[in-house]
């Protein structure tokens, strides 16, 4: 039996499920079926829509400062690269922009359970 792999609705994880007909589940786990349930309840109460996301404001704060240091490496980088370049001005250009980035891994998206 062939599976499809897709991805949970609360955390984010790819999950695989089995093919074929009927309804495939939401979430990687029966938890985070629960914890979007909560969390859709509190949206209810506060009026918030289902698109709309509550974030910290640390968090959102540090995904607003690694925006503005990728996009201030690929300005860097589109001057530095402006009207061509040699090898290593590209490999250089490549370590820019990785290092800019790199802070995405200290930010996590993953939600909170309601009350925690
Ligand atoms: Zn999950």
């Amino acid at each position: 039996m062939s599976s499809v792999v897709q991805r949970c609705r609360w955390c984010g994880a790819r999950f695989e499920t089995a093919a074929g007909a009927g309804r495939r589940p939401l979430y990687c786990r029966r938890s985070h079926r629960q914890r979007a349930y909560e969390s859709r309840q509190v949206a209810l109460r506060h009026q918030l829509g289902p698109e709309d996301v509550l974030l910290t404001r640390s968090g959102f704060e540090a995904i607003r400062d690694l925006l503005f240091r990728i996009e201030a490496a690929l300005q860097d980088i589109d001057s530095d690269l402006a009207g061509g370049a040699e090898p290593d001005e590209y490999r250089q250009a490549l370590w820019h922009l990785y290092e800019a980035a790199g802070s995405v891994r200290t930010i996590s998206l993953e939600p909170r359970a309601v009350g925690s």
